[in-house]
């Protein structure tokens, strides 16, 4: 991962005939904070966990980035999503640099006592590398609200002050922001309408019409669907860890979740109306739906899932990356150079980091916002930034992800003193 982000950014930065110094600033990270945590499990023994926070980049303003628990966490990961944040950032418009974190740790083994503990204890590692204008954490993989409400708190007795703008991800009652849960999903429909906006101009297409299958139920997928099932796409499979389920005309997507809520998986969810019956449709594997006959495909669960095996039997037309990496480089060129448009995850995931931006925002400023006014600034900024990508790629004639990354690297590099 680290290797194929940095290969990115080098073959993107040559193109642009950056000199190499420029292109060694592009590439290595800041600063690389790497730790040992000690913490009293429940069992009165002392253990101990790794952690990192790599801060890879700060041209456009303060390290924005999340932090991940996770068993199988390398210091090469952190790097290489730091880097990647760098970029997300610079293709958001937001005044923010790159940085990521994580602790190797499966959270499931622990108890919600040690859990705390442990998010505490990284917090006061950070304290002194972070802060609002310094470097500002999120959630990411296996974090969660809760888990930024006992960081902050710590950060918070530790410097002495209330600081609501130096974690984001927060709960409402603590500063969160509203709309901040669906903003991922959301932002991706955002992109997706501007990017068939552009196209329909020269179809003349209907976006009622158009299949959509989702990858992935959870978070970014489920409000995906929801959001563009509301918009008039038919979304007609949906799958989670377990499998997934097909129905032809189109299915529920709220009674899918609440079918899911009730089994446990999204797999024996037939739903149309408020209706659930295996009339309506049929099982379908992950496999399966990443090679449907679809207009939109929408991978929102994990990276690489579309590679070397099964590039050549996609037949989307568009995908939507709102996982993070979910295609493969060979398989990008690939699906590329056959004309599938794919919208990058650098900028169809970025709404929830744009989202993040708002919460820093409001957070400094003491002035909440309603949700309207959250969504519909989420919509300007998402779709400023399409539009700047959009135009790159349309004068260049380049795939989008290639233009986003030129897009960054100029904005990044411009601000490089
Ligand atoms: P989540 O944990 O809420 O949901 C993940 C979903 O993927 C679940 O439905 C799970 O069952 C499913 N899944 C897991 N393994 C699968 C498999 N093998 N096949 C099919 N489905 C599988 O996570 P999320 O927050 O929705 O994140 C999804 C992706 O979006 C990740 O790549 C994440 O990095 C990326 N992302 C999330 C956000 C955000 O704001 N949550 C922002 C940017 C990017």
């Amino acid at each position: 991962m680290l290797e194929s982000a940095q290969a990115l950014i080098t073959k993107t930065a040559e193109k642009m005939k950056l000199d190499g110094e420029i292109i060694k600033r592009l590439i290595e990270p800041e600063f690389a904070h790497e730790f040992a945590l000690t913490i009293t499990m429940d069992s009165g023994k002392k253990k101990v966990f790794k952690g990192w926070r790599i801060q890879h980049n700060s041209a456009l303003g303060p390290y924005k980035g999340g932090i991940r628990f996770h068993p199988e966490t390398v210091r090469e990961e952190v790097q290489a999503l730091a880097t990647l944040m760098s970029i997300k950032c610079a293709v958001a418009g937001l005044p923010y640099g790159g940085a990521k974190g994580g602790i190797i740790v499966d959270p499931k083994q622990l108890s919600k006592g040690e859990l705390e503990k442990l998010s505490r204890a990284f917090a006061a590692k950070i304290t002194h590398v972070i802060g609002v204008d310094v470097d500002v954490p999120a959630p990411d993989v296996n974090t969660t609200p809760q888990i930024m409400a006992w960081m902050i708190d710590e950060y918070q007795k530790i410097v002495g002050y209330k600081s609501p703008g130096t974690f984001t991800g927060k709960p409402v009652a603590i500063g969160g922001s509203l709309g901040r849960t669906e903003a991922t999903g959301r932002g991706g429909l955002f992109v997706l309408l501007a990017l068939l906006a552009k196209q329909n101009e020269k179809l003349k297409m209907k976006n009622e019409k158009l299949t959509v299958a989702v990858q992935g139920f959870g978070n970014v997928g489920y409000y995906f669907a929801k959001l563009a099932e509301v918009e008039g796409f038919k979304i007609v499979s949906v799958s989670d860890s377990k499998g997934g389920i097909y129905v032809k005309d189109g299915l529920s997507v709220g009674t899918t979740m609440k079918c899911k809520k009730e089994k446990g998986m999204v797999a024996g969810c037939y739903c149309r109306g408020s209706v659930c019956d295996l009339k309506y449709g049929r099982p379908i594997s992950n496999e399966e739906l990443l090679e449907l006959s679809v207009d939109i495909l929408v991978p929102a669960a994990l990276e690489n899932v579309i590679n070397y095996q099964n590039m050549k039997k996609i037949k989307a037309k568009i995908i939507l990356e709102l996982a993070n990496g979910p295609i493969t480089e060979e398989a990008y060129e690939y699906l590329s150079n056959k004309g599938v448009v794919i919208i990058p995850d650098v900028l169809a995931n970025s709404g929830g980091v744009i989202v993040s931006y708002l919460e820093w925002v409001q957070g400094r400023q003491g002035y909440w916002w309603s949700e309207e006014e959250v969504n519909k600034k989420l919509k300007e900024m998402i779709e400023r930034a399409f539009e700047a990508i959009w135009d790159k790629s349309v004068e260049k004639k380049m795939p989008l992800k290639q233009a986003a990354f030129e897009v960054a690297i100029e904005r990044i590099t411009s601000a490089m003193v």
